[in-house]
């Protein structure tokens, strides 16, 4: 899928933190605001996410275009405040030129309308989704293979409680898997699990665990929750999150090029994601395999070339 005039794909972070802001003197090389990345490829701007990481990101792009129309695509993994929050305050939203798509899949018993509606509805915001200026087209996905101009994007309903979506964006300078929030299949987050005897969870597990392998197989960058350390993820199974160990070994199944441990819990500061990355190489020294690890920093520039 790579050719030589194709443009590098560039990926960054602006917001790596889960569950919620933590800004402080303890946070400030991995950053404090919540779930949001941008990929700049093939002529797409692709916005992964909209916690409180969006906001600085709409200063950078109203910054960079002026008075030219910014058109981006959202697209937005679940439902969670951490991974929503950030939308009233992007600054292009207010701005009549710009084109702002946003997609994401229908929540349990919610829309998937009426989930991007809410972080802007009366009494907790004064200004109306309707009420904003720019041209916003959001639409429920349907299919889970679909594309953003070029850019193709692959996605699948990973273990997280609710409707949560990972997404892969297939890319001509390579590809980036984004799994924000997923807990290993050892804990089922599925009503249908509770009617299950356990044999059968751990048949179904087994098939899910299976088929998320195939799904990131041979990614070059995977940007996967990694919220706790492996002791802290004994006392929160079934919380919907991962651990160090449960990330790497996900990583080095799927044979990916490059992990990046994501959605830092609000309690980690800067030395304990420090200590994670280094128990994460440890563990692939230990596995003999390649595999390149580090910690997503909030500000951090990726770039792919072919
Ligand atoms: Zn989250
Ligand atoms: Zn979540």
């Amino acid at each position: 899928m790579s050719s030589v005039s194709a443009s590098p794909t560039r990926l960054k972070f602006w917001g790596t933190r889960g569950s919620i802001s933590v800004p402080g003197h303890g946070t400030l090389r991995y950053g404090g605001n919540t779930t949001c990345v941008e990929v700049r490829a093939d002529g797409e701007i692709i916005v992964l996410d909209a916690g409180s990481g969006i906001r600085s990101l709409g200063i950078a792009l109203e910054k960079e275009f002026h008075s030219q129309p910014i058109k981006l695509s959202l697209l937005i993994t679940h439902a969670h405040w951490d991974h929503i929050q950030g939308l009233p305050f992007f600054a292009p939203v207010y701005e009549k030129k710009n084109e702002i798509r946003v997609r994401g899949y229908d929540g349990v018993d919610t829309t998937f309308g009426e989930i991007m509606a809410e972080p802007m509805k009366a009494p907790f915001f004064p200004i109306a989704m309707r009420e904003l200026s720019a041209k916003i087209d959001i639409k429920k996905l349907t299919e889970m293979e679909f594309s953003t101009g070029k850019v193709q994007v692959r996605a699948r309903f990973v273990n997280h409680p609710g409707v949560c979506a990972g997404y892969r964006l297939l890319t001509s300078a390579g590809s980036i898997a984004f799994l924000p929030d997923h807990e290993p299949y050892r804990f089922l987050h599925s009503a249908k699990s509770n009617d299950m005897t356990p044999e059968q969870a751990k048949k179904t597990a087994t098939e899910e665990r299976t088929s998320l392998v195939e799904f990131l197989k041979g990614s070059d960058i995977l940007i996967l929750d990694a919220q706790y350390t492996d002791a802290e993820y004994e006392t929160h199974v079934g919380w919907g999150h991962g651990s160090v160990s449960s990330a790497v070994s996900l990583a080095l199944d799927a044979e990916v090029r490059r992990l990046l441990l994501f959605h830092h819990a609000p309690s980690h500061d800067d030395a304990m994601v420090d200590a994670m990355v280094d128990e994460a190489r440890r563990l692939i020294r230990e596995s003999g395999k390649d595999l390149e690890v580090d910690g997503a920093r909030e500000g951090e520039e990726l770039v792919l070339r072919n």
